[in-house]
C-alpha cells in the first residue's frame, strides 16, 4: 500500500525554508539533518499562511523547528502516555474501555513541532500492513466493548483512497456497527486532499457513522480552503469536531481562543478538546503552565457559549489517561446532602440532595 506523494507540494529542506523566511538564531541552530528527530515538513498551503515578516508568527511556531527542541527535561519522554505498553497487536492502542486508537500510518501532511506522537510520526514504518490491519480488526471483533475506533497516526488522510478503503472495509466487515473517527490535520495542512472521491468512498460505508476529528490551533488556519474541506465531510453527513493543542506563543491568549472557537462553531465544527501539551521531549518551549491554562479556561467559559466551549484536558503521564481540567466550583459537602458551590462571581451557593429514599439507599 502506498501513501500519496507530496514531494512537490511541501518544504522539507533548510534551503527551501531559507528561500522563504529569514531564520531566527534558534531556528537557524536546529540540526535539519538530524534523523533522530521529527524532520521539517511544511506543505505549501500552510507555508503561504505564514507572515514572513513576523518571527513570532503563531503559524510559524507550529512548523518551523527550533534548537530548543533539543532541550532535555527530567519528566519528559518520547512516549509519555505509555502508549507502547497499552498497545495490542502492534498498532492498536486500547487504553479506554469503549474506544481504541489504530495507528494507520506514520506519515503526515505536515510536521507539527508540538507533536505528541513523535516516537511514531515519520519513522518510515509507512501504512499499516495487511497483517497489522487484520490483527487489529480481529481484536476489535472479539472486544465488543469497543464501540468507537480512532483512525490516527500519523495522519490517516495521507493514505491513498484505495488503501484507506481496504482498511475501513477490514474493520467494518467484522464490526459493521463500529463508529470510526478520522483524526486528521489535513484540512488545515493540505485541504486539496479532501476530494469528492474520498468523501464518496467513505460514504459508501453506511452501516455506522464516521466523525472527522480535525486540529485547528489558530483562527488563521481556518482559510476558505480549509473550511471548504471540512464542509465536504459535514455536507455528507460526517460531523466535525476540533481538537486544539494549547501552545505557547500560538494560542495562549483568550482573545485568540475565543475567536478560534467561535469561528469553528460558525463553520459547524464543534470545539471538542483543548489539550494541555503532553510531556514529550523537545516540546517544553511550546507548553503553557497549567495555572495559565486554567485561567484561560475560566475566562473562555465566561465568554463562550456551551456549544463553543471545548473541554480543557490533560493526558496524564505514565498512561494515566485524559482528565478534564477546570476551575472547581463544587467546594464540599457541608453536611449530608448539602453541597457548597462557588459561582462565577465568587458567591457561595448551596444545593440540597433529595431526601434519602429508603428503598434504594445502602444501609449503614
Ligand atoms: C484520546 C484517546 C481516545 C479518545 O478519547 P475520547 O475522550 O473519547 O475522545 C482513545 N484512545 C486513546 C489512546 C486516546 O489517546
Ligand atoms: S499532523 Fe498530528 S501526528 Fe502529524 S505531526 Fe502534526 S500533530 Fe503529529
Amino acid at each position: 500500500m502506498r501513501a500519496i506523494q507530496y514531494t512537490k507540494t511541501m518544504i522539507d529542506t533548510k534551503e527551501q525554508l531559507m528561500e522563504r523566511l529569514t531564520l531566527t538564531a534558534d531556528e537557524e541552530a536546529f540540526d535539519y539533518t538530524d534523523t533522530a528527530t521529527l524532520p521539517l515538513k511544511i506543505p505549501h498551503h500552510f507555508m503561504e499562511l505564514i507572515d514572513a515578516d513576523d518571527p513570532t508568527d503563531p503559524l510559524r511556531r507550529q512548523v518551523v523547528p527550533s534548537v530548543r527542541e533539543s532541550e532535555r527535561e527530567e519528566m519528559a519522554s518520547l512516549d509519555p502516555l505509555a502508549e507502547v505498553a497499552h498497545s495490542n497487536g502492534g498498532r492498536l492502542i486500547h487504553r479506554y474501555q469503549s474506544r481504541a486508537a489504530f495507528l494507520t500510518t506514520d506519515v503526515c501532511a505536515i510536521h507539527c513541532r508540538h507533536c505528541f506522537r513523535r516516537r511514531f510520526t515519520s519513522t518510515a514504518q509507512g501504512v499499516a500492513s495487511q497483517e497489522e490491519i487484520d490483527a487489529a480488526a480481529r481484536y476489535v471483533e472479539t472486544h465488543r466493548q469497543i464501540t468507537e475506533l480512532l483512525f490516527t497516526g500519523g495522519d490517516v488522510l495521507t493514505i491513498a483512497d484505495k488503501a484507506l478503503e481496504a482498511m475501513i472495509r477490514a474493520f467494518r466487515e467484522r464490526r459493521p456497527d463500529l463508529v470510526i473517527r478520522l483524526c486528521t490535520r489535513v484540512p488545515a495542512a493540505l485541504p486539496s486532499r479532501i476530494t469528492d472521491d474520498l468523501i464518496a468512498m467513505i460514504k459508501r460505508f453506511d452501516t455506522a457513522p464516521f466523525f472527522v476529528m480535525v486540529q485547528f490551533n489558530h483562527p488563521r488556519e481556518l482559510t476558505s480552503e480549509a473550511i471548504g474541506a471540512v464542509a465536504r465531510f459535514i455536507d455528507n453527513g460526517i460531523p466535525a469536531m476540533n481538537q486544539t493543542v494549547l501552545l505557547r506563543g500560538v494560542n495562549d491568549d483568550v482573545d485568540v481562543l475565543q475567536q478560534l472557537c467561535n469561528m469553528l462553531v460558525f463553520n459547524r465544527i464543534k470545539p471538542y478538546y483543548l489539550f494541555q501539551g503532553d510531556l514529550v521531549e523537545g516540546t517544553a518551549h511550546l507548553r503553557v503552565p497549567i495555572k495559565r491554562g486554567l485561567e484561560l479556561e475560566a475566562e473562555l467559559r465566561k465568554r463562550l457559549s456551551g456549544l463553543a466551549m471545548p473541554t480543557y484536558a490533560v493526558d496524564l503521564p505514565q498512561g494515566g489517561g485524559k482528565v478534564p481540567l477546570t476551575t472547581n466550583h463544587l467546594i464540599k459537602e457541608v453536611r449530608q446532602g448539602v453541597w457548597e458551590f462557588r459561582d462565577f462571581d465568587g458567591e457561595r451557593r448551596y444545593y440540597c440532595d433529595p431526601p434519602t429514599d429508603q428503598s434504594s439507599s445502602t444501609p449503614h
